[in-house]
């Protein structure tokens, strides 16, 4: 279908339209993810015809697997070496961002032993990003295209690893920021998305208050100019996603793994990793194989989990009440698509109730020295509950996300956690402790 022009009646028109000629590199157009139709290049993010979200669409290169391959290993220790596959301009790396990504790949073998995984376990640890979670490697495409559409303020609504990527995002790349979370967050989640010097506005109410307040503010004029990342730059934001499917892929040798367990919040990280997957299939990067996709929940945010073991195709919004809070989503945009994601590869979508997060997230530090936020927690520990149930197959290559830092949700560990003895500085107390070996 041809390029259409957007008429576009939203008060961002002005600042797409005094940006000129947009150069986003290889992305040609957003097309609508459920009718096709195609969009020019701009802050918009649903379809005109028929409301469905819209995604990039790409010229992709055409050179040579080989060729591609000695192009990405030539670029930088970061997302931008995939720079010829997103959504930003070639020459992306000389200009002030954050430069997330190339994260650890950790070999599990302790945690395989405990698991009784026998065929590769590894921990994709995005802990290491600059703002300690995987918010930074969709934040970072979102300035790219905020700095294309000549927006001058960032924003959006965050679980709390989004405001603080937002925040830092802002600072190096010279935007104003005002972000929005809900108020009853984890401190240290607060303290980051407020340590950049940006504007930080806790909204009172949960996840989802805070997102439809957001869809408000930016229909309203009170938004003119602003470049909310996960809403109006959703279709950007998404693609930086894409990031941990072709890292996975290439620190494994260039290979598709078999089974990959993400978690939801939104859905959409682990929709853009399936997307990230076909394409590097596509390009012939690497050799096509079956792979299954799982989705972790928590339980007390569980829409997508109900919703797949009930097996419907719509996802009934739920009110959070879990410790896992950068996943709680009561009402996620892209969860329809988690679910045909899941059901297509032959995955599935499982949850984990508070303790066996906490479990979990134990479990991870001690056989593997990685301290998870709560998310890692309920991926390891869904991992757990799928293999039990026969689900997971403990034969084959798995990779398991930990998407940021447990140092951000000390409260979910803290009151089970602390100094084995606390003595006197002298040598009787220590024997008497019982501790020497
Ligand atoms: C935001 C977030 C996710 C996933 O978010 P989606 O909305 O599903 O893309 C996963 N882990 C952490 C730690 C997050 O902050």
């Amino acid at each position: 279908m041809a390029v259409q022009t957007v008429h576009n009646s939203s008060n961002n028109d002005a600042a797409a339209s005094d940006a000129g000629i947009v150069d986003l590199g290889p992305a040609a157009a957003l097309s609508c993810r459920e009718c096709g139709e195609r969009f020019e290049l701009g802050p918009i993010f649903a379809c005109q015809s028929c409301f469905g979200p819209l995604e990039v669409a790409y010229d992709l290169p055409t050179d040579s697997p080989e060729e591609l391959k000695k192009r990405i290993a030539a670029g930088p220790d970061n997302i931008w070496r995939y720079a010829p596959l997103l959504p930003v301009p070639a020459d992306v790396a000389s200009k002030p961002n954050i430069n997330p990504g190339f994260t650890k790949l950790v070999k599990a073998d302790n945690l395989a032993r405990e698991l009784g995984v026998t065929g590769g376990l590894y921990v994709k640890d995005d802990s290491g990003n600059p703002t300690h979670s995987f918010k930074d490697r969709v934040v970072a495409i979102a300035v790219e295209a905020a700095r294309a559409f000549g927006f001058t303020t960032l924003s959006c609504s965050s679980t709390g690893n989004l405001a603080g990527a937002v925040g830092a995002a802002a600072a190096r790349a010279g935007f104003r920021s005002c972000v929005f979370i809900p108020h009853d967050l984890e401190q240290g989640k607060v303290v980051m998305a407020a340590i950049y010097g940006g504007e930080l506005v806790g909204i009172e109410g949960n996840y989802d208050d805070v997102n439809r307040f957001c869809s408000e503010l930016i229909g309203d004029p009170l938004g003119e100019g602003w470049g909310f990342v996960n809403v109006n730059l959703r279709p950007y934001y998404g693609e930086g996603s894409k990031t941990l499917a072709y890292e996975i892929c290439e620190q494994l040798g260039w290979e598709l793994p078999d089974q990959l367990v993400i978690p939801v919040a939104s859905g959409s990280q682990l929709t853009k990793i399936d997307k990230g997957l076909k394409e590097l299939i596509a390009l012939g990067l690497v050799e096509e194989k079956p792979y299954k996709i799982f989705g972790a929940q928590a339980e007390g945010c569980s829409p997508v989990s109900v919703a797949f073991k009930a097996g419907h195709d719509v996802v009934r919004p739920q009110k959070p009440n879990t410790i896992a809070k950068s996943l709680a989503i009561g009402n996620p945009a892209d969860g329809p698509y988690v679910l045909d994601i899941a059901r297509r590869t032959g995955g599935a979508v499982e949850d984990v109730d508070d303790e066996q997060v906490v479990d979990a997230i134990k479990l991870l530090a001690r056989t593997e020295g990685i301290f998870a936020e709560t998310a890692g927690g309920v991926t390891v520990g869904v991992t757990r509950k799928l293999i039990e149930a026969g689900l997971l197959d403990p034969a084959l290559t798995t990779v398991v996300l930990n998407t940021g830092d447990g140092l951000k949700t000390l409260d979910a560990v803290a009151p089970t956690t602390g100094p084995t003895a606390t003595i006197p500085p002298s040598l009787d107390a220590f024997r008497a402790a019982g501790l020497a070996r």
